[in-house]
C-alpha cells in the first residue's frame, strides 16, 4: 500500500492508534510530519569486524550465526537475562540482554544476525561480551537491513516510541511513499544549489548514503554537522519560506498607500526639541530623523529601533508622537507588563508636563466608570496618547484615528500580535522598540518585514559599572559593601536565577535569602521579596515601594529583568551569576547605573567550576556592549536559548539553526527575493502563487496568516 505525505500517521505501518497519539502529543499528525522529524544525530555502523578481533571498549559492528540462545532470570536481583551466543567462523562470543524477556521469541539458533555495540570484559565468563547491543536479524535471501550495516539515524523518544522505533517506522515509510509528491522549491534553486529533490532528501537525511566519490569519514563529519546536501535542503527550504512570507507582508505593506498625510514643519520640529531637557545625543539626532522620514513617506512605517538598555529609546519615541500629534492623529505605547506601562507612562507624563497633550492609561486593571471614561475619550479623540499593556489590543478599544503605534521590549510579543496591533486601526505606522541586542547580521534578515533603526550611542555622562566575580567565601565582605551602600542612603537588587526545572527550589533559596537578609542580616532595613507568582496588584505595590524607596533591598527573581528605572538603585548582587546567559545578566545589570551615582554589580558565582564557565562570565567584567555580550553569548550557547520564540518574536525553526546556518539564512533571504520579483513581473496571476506561499508558510509556522 502507497503512502501520501499527507496521510494520518496512524496508517503508517508500524503506527496505529495508540502510537499515533503519542506522536500526536508532539505534533507529529501525518507521514510527513513523521518525515521531518529528524535524528538529531547519526551512528556510523558500517565498521564490521571479525570477532577475533574484537577488542573492549570499541565501537563495532559484527556479523555471525546464532548458534544456541536461551533466558534465565536471577532470581535475587530479580533481573532476567537473555543470553545467547554468535559466532562467525573466526570465534565466538556471548550477547546478553538484560529484562527483554520478549527476545526469547525473537532469536533462535541459526539465525544470521547483525550486531552493533561496545564489546566489554565479563567478569562472569573472563572474556568479552556484547551486552544490550543494537541487533538485526537478517533475512534469508536479501541484505536489506534497517538498524545496523549502515548509517543510522538516532532519533529523540516520542513517548514510549525508542528511537529503533521510529526508525523503523521512518525506514517504512519512505519504502511505502509514492513517488509522486510535490517540490516545494523552485526548480531553478533546486539546480542552483545542488540540492536533492524533497523526497530523495528525506531518505538522505534518515538512512544517509555516502556517495560513492567522497571520503567516508569525511561524509560523516558533514552528517553530524548538518552540511550535507540534503540537510542544507530542509534547512534553506524552511528559510526560504519564512522569508518568502516576510517579504510578501513587507510588500503588502509597501504597496498599499497611506490614507494619512503627516507634514513635519518647523514649528513642529521646534516643539519636538522643546520637550527634551538634555540635548539628544546623535544617535537620537540619527534615528528620529529615519522616523520622521518613515512618518512622512509614502508607506506606512513598519521599524525596529534597537537600542541597549538606557541609549534612550523612550525619549526618541516620545519625540515621534509629538510629530503624530501635532498632525492631528493619535498615538498608542504598549509594554508587556503592567509594571513597565506605568514606569512609561510616569516618565512620559514628566516630559509632557508643561505641554498640551493628553495622555491616558489602560490597563486589564482599569475597570468600571474609569474605563468607560478612558474608552470613550480614546474613541472621540480627546486622548492624544494612550498608554498600556495588552489591553490596548483587545476589543472594544477604539481609537478616533490612530497614527501611530509604539511596542516596547518587543521580545515579550510575538511576531503575531505585532501583526495584530498593525492592522488595528486603518494601518497606523509602527515604532517596535527592543534592548535585546540582536546582532545586525539577524535583524536584517529575521525580522525582513521590518526596517531596523540603531541608537548605538549612550547618552553622555552615565558612570560605568563596575563589575566584580565573587564566590561564597567572600559572602561578608559583600555584605558589608552592601551595608555601605544602604548607609549613603541608596538602594539594592539581589537576584536569584529562577529556572523552570527546579522553580520550586529556586523559589525557596529566594524567599530563604530575604528571610535571613531581613531578620540577621539587616534588620533595621526593608526587605521586599518579589518572585513571578505574585499576583498583578501585590507586584505593583512592591514595586511602587521600591520606587518611592520604601524598600531598600529587593530581593527578586528575573521578573525585574526588563526596563525598571529606579536611578536610586546603585548595587546588584546576581546569585548564581553562571546560571544565567549573558545577554540576561546584561539586561538585569542594566537597572543599576541609571543615575549619577557610581554603581557596582556583584556576579556571585558558586564555585568557579571551570575555565569555561569562568571565561564567560568574565565577558561581564570587560564590557558593558550589549553587542559584544550578544555576540559572544550566541556563540557559547548557541541561538536555541538566546533567539528562540521566547526572546526575539522569530519562529523556532525545526531543522534550520539561525546561528549555526546564518549564510544559509542570508541565500534563503536573497532567493526569496529573486523569487517574488520574477513572480511580480511574470505574466502569471501572481495570487496563486502567494496561495501556494501562504499554504507552505502555515505549515511550516502554524498560526501565522500571509493574508
Ligand atoms: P531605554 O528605554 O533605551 O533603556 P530610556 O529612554 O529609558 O532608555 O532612557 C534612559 C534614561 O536616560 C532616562 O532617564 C532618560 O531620561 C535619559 N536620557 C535619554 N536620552 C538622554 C540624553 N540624550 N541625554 C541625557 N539623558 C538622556
Ligand atoms: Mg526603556
Amino acid at each position: 500500500m502507497f503512502v501520501r505525505l499527507d496521510t494520518p500517521a496512524q496508517y503508517v505501518k508500524w503506527v496505529g492508534p495508540q502510537r499515533a497519539k503519542m506522536l500526536a502529543n508532539v505534533g507529529i499528525n501525518t507521514a510527513e510530519d513523521l518525515l521531518k522529524y529528524r535524528p538529531f544525530r547519526y551512528e556510523d555502523r558500517t565498521n564490521f569486524r571479525l570477532i577475533r578481533e574484537l577488542t573492549p571498549g570499541n565501537e563495532t559492528v559484527i556479523q555471525g550465526t546464532v548458534s544456541c540462545a536461551g533466558g534465565f532470570s536471577t532470581p535475587r536481583r530479580r533481573v532476567q537475562i537473555f543470553e545467547m551466543l554468535v559466532g562467525d567462523g573466526s570465534g565466538t562470543i556471548p550477547v546478553k540482554f538484560f529484562n527483554q524477556p520478549y527476545l526469547s521469541k525473537v532469536f533462535s539458533k541459526g539465525q544470521q544476525v547483525i550486531l552493533y555495540g561496545v564489546p566489554r570484559m565479563d567478569s562472569y565468563s573472563q572474556g568479552l561480551a556484547f551486552v544490550n547491543p543494537d541487533y538485526e536479524i537478517l533475512v534469508p535471501g536479501s541484505d536489506l537491513t534497517v538498524h545496523t550495516g549502515r548509517i543510522v539515524p538516532i532519533y529523540r523518544r516520542v513517548g514510549k516510541l525508542t528511537t529503533r522505533s521510529l526508525r523503523q517506522i521512518i525506514f517504512h515509510l519512505l519504502q511505502n511513499l509514492g513517488e509522486s509528491e510535490g517540490e516545494p522549491l523552485p526548480e531553478n534553486v533546486l539546480e542552483k544549489f545542488g540540492f536533492p529533490r524533497r523526497l530523495e532528501a528525506f531518505r538522505l537525511i534518515h538512512f544517509p548514503i555516502c556517495p560513492p566519490q567522497q571520503d567516508q569519514r569525511e561524509f560523516f563529519q558533514k552528517l553530524q554537522s548538518w552540511r550535507t546536501s540534503a540537510q542544507r535542503r530542509f534547512i534553506f527550504e524552511e528559510f526560504f519560506f519564512f522569508q518568502l512570507g516576510l517579504q510578501i507582508v513587507r510588500r503588502k505593506r509597501e504597496v498599499m498607500p497611506k490614507t494619512r498625510k503627516i507634514r513635519v514643519n518647523e514649528i513642529i520640529r521646534e516643539r519636538i526639541k522643546q520637550i527634551l531637557p538634555f540635548h539628544p545625543t546623535s544617535a537620537q539626532k540619527r534615528v528620529l530623523k529615519e522616523i520622521v522620514a518613515d512618518l512622512c513617506g509614502e508607506q506606512v512605517m513598519s521599524r525596529l529601533l534597537q537600542g541597549d538598555v538606557g541609549s534612550g529609546k523612550t525619549v526618541v519615541a516620545i519625540q515621534a508622537f509629538i510629530a503624530i500629534a501635532e498632525n492631528g492623529y493619535q498615538s498608542a505605547l504598549m509594554a508587556p507588563t503592567e509594571i513597565l506601562a506605568e514606569q512609561h507612562l510616569r516618565s512620559i507624563q514628566a516630559f509632557l508636563k508643561s505641554t498640551p497633550y493628553r495622555v491616558s492609561y489602560l490597563s486589564n486593571k482599569v475597570k468600571g466608570k474609569q474605563r468607560k471614561a478612558i474608552l470613550a475619550q480614546t474613541k472621540s479623540g480627546e486622548v492624544d496618547l494612550l498608554v498600556g499593556t495588552h489591553a490596548l489590543i483587545q476589543e472594544g478599544v477604539e481609537f478616533r484615528d490612530l497614527g501611530l503605534v509604539i511596542i516596547d521590549e518587543q521580545h515579550r510579543f510575538g511576531v503575531i500580535q505585532r501583526s495584530q496591533l498593525m492592522e488595528k486601526g486603518g494601518r497606523p505606522d509602527t515604532l517596535v522598540m527592543t534592548a535585546t541586542p540582536i546582532p545586525r547580521s539577524l535583524a536584517l534578515t529575521g525580522y525582513g518585514d521590518l526596517d531596523v533603526s540603531l541608537l548605538d550611542e549612550l547618552p553622555p555622562g552615565r558612570r560605568p559599572i563596575k563589575t566584580v566575580l565573587k564566590t561564597e567565601k567572600s559572602r561578608a565582605e559583600v555584605y558589608s559593601v552592601l551595608d555601605r551602600e544602604l548607609e549613603k542612603g541608596h538602594q539594592a537588587y539581589i537576584v536569584y536565577p529562577l529556572i523552570e526545572e527546579s522553580e520550586k527550589l529556586d523559589l525557596r533559596a529566594a524567599t530563604e535569602m530575604s528571610r535571613h537578609l531581613q531578620q540577621d542580616v539587616f534588620p533595621g532595613r526593608n526587605v521586599g521579596l518579589m518572585h513571578g507568582r505574585l499576583g498583578a496588584s501585590e507586584k505593583d505595590e512592591l514595586m511602587d515601594n521600591f520606587v518611592e524607596g520604601k524598600i531598600d533591598v529587593l530581593v527578586s527573581t528575573t521578573v525585574i529583568e526588563v526596563g525598571i528605572d529606579v536611578p536610586n538603585a546603585t548595587l546588584m548582587v546576581v546569585e548564581h551569576a553562571e546560571r544565567f546567559g549573558l545577554s540576561q545578566l546584561h539586561q538585569l545589570r542594566g537597572r543599576i547605573g541609571r543615575g549619577s551615582h557610581e554603581s557596582l554589580c556583584i556576579l556571585m558565582v558558586d564555585r568557579v567550576k571551570s575555565r569555561e564557565a569562568y571565561e564567560r562570565l568574565d565577558i561581564m567584567r570587560r564590557t558593558s556592549d550589549g553587542f559584544k555580550i550578544a555576540e559572544r553569548d550566541l556563540e557559547i550557547r548557541g541561538p536555541g536559548e538566546f533567539v528562540g520564540t521566547r526572546q526575539s518574536g522569530l519562529p523556532d525553526f525545526r531543522f534550520g539553526n539561525i546561528v549555526r546556518d546564518r549564510k544559509l539564512l542570508e541565500l534563503a533571504r536573497q532567493e526569496a527575493d529573486r523569487f517574488l520579483k520574477s513572480l511580480i513581473r511574470s505574466a502569471i496571476d501572481p495570487r496563486l502563487e502567494i496561495i501556494r506561499i501562504a499554504e507552505e508558510w502555515r505549515r511550516h509556522y502554524g498560526l501565522y496568516e500571509v493574508g
